[in-house]
């Protein structure tokens, strides 16, 4: 089975194809897996996945690549899936770098579409050399000067993380106002995080890594140069549904239209998650969980027709293994 997506549905979908014992691929675009959760909110606290009063993000996807790991999935991440082709007893999917992989079912849990960040202007050369889109974690970050961009969430929560681990955090951003929630902006002004406002980053030095960052103030066209031996932007992501679009999938209004059992227009492709559409669709995790679990077991029949939709109870299964 190819999983299309490493967002939490598609994790989850990955442990269920292996519960199924079918073996699995999950592709993504992001380099990371936890779709929107790592893009967007790794240490917001979610409230309302059954069983849990509350996690953190990242320990949700942590929990999720635990649960799928003993059946093996292989993640092919950094990949985008562009393109679908109907082969007489499988699908065959195609990534924009010329990878193909040849699945019996899919399953598209493709979220909000190809998630990528914003990049920041004129800094394509420093990815990997001290710019990062996104903080998974934050021990890379010790005892660094990290010089956040953005006003948004996803910013003033990394420069709050940052705080207590790197040497200083600096956040620059082109405006006074931040677009962030309320409480989080108060604690970020009471912080020790130096704000620096309104202004842009407007250049990158350093012999291999970056070492400093030159800020122009946008008023009075002021150039400082900060010391920074990392740079977190942190610009927001833009979606792209097209690379979906054009498997010849029915797209409505960005999403992915399934019947009951989650199956799409395409043979063999199933959807889960945000991507899908149906009358009365709510987009939330634990609803998405739920469809990931019916997609994959229904598409275990298109793999197997004498395999039951029901995959039976987890419970049967002895603890630890893959059988
Ligand atoms: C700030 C914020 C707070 C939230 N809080 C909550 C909450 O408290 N509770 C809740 O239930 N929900 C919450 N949500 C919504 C929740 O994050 C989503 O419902 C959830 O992430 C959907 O999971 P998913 O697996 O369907 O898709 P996503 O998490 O969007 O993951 C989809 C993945 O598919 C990949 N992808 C897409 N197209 C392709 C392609 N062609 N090739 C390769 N990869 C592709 C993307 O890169 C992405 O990684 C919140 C969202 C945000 C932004």
């Amino acid at each position: 089975m190819l999983i299309v997506g490493a967002g939490p549905c598609g994790l989850y979908g990955a442990y269920y194809a292996g519960f199924r014992g079918l073996t699995v691929a999950v592709v993504d675009s992001l380099p990371e897996a936890g779709g929107q959760i790592t893009a967007l909110y790794p240490e917001k606290m979610i409230f309302d996945i059954a069983g849990f009063p509350s996690v953190r993000g990242k320990d949700l996807v942590d929990n999720l690549v635990a649960q799928a790991a003993p059946f093996d999935p292989i993640y092919l991440l950094g990949e985008q899936a562009v393109a679908y082709e109907q082969l007489p007893d499988a699908a065959l999917i195609r990534c924009a770098s010329g990878r193909t992989v040849r699945a019996k079912a899919v399953v598209v849990t493709g979220g909000i579409g190809t998630f990528n960040p914003r990049p920041l202007p004129g800094a394509a050369d420093w990815v990997d050399r001290g710019l990062a889109y996104i903080v998974p974690t934050y021990g890379p970050y010790a005892d660094k000067d990290v010089v956040v961009v953005g006003g948004g969430d996803s910013a003033v929560d990394w420069a709050l993380g940052l705080e207590p681990v790197a040497r200083s955090v600096t956040v620059v951003h082109r405006r006074d106002d931040f677009r962030a929630h309320g409480h989080s902006v108060k604690l970020l002004r009471s912080s020790t995080v130096t704000l620096v406002t309104p202004a842009q980053v407007v250049g990158m030095d350093g012999a291999q890594h970056v070492e400093s960052v030159s800020v122009r103030d946008v008023k009075t066209k002021a150039v400082t140069v900060l010391p920074a031996q990392a740079v977190v932007a942190a610009l927001g992501f833009t979606a792209d549904i097209t690379p979906l679009e054009a498997w010849g999938l029915n797209v409505q209004d960005r999403h992915i239209v399934v019947d009951t059992s989650m199956a799409t227009n395409l043979p063999r492709v199933f959807a889960a998650g945000d991507i899908t559409e149906y009358p009365g669709k709510v987009r939330l995790i634990s609803v998405g969980f739920g469809e990931a679990a019916t997609a994959v077991n229904n598409a275990a029949t298109v793999i197997d027709p004498a395999a039951e939709v029901f995959p039976g109870h987890s419970t049967d299964q002895v603890a630890g293994s893959v059988a």
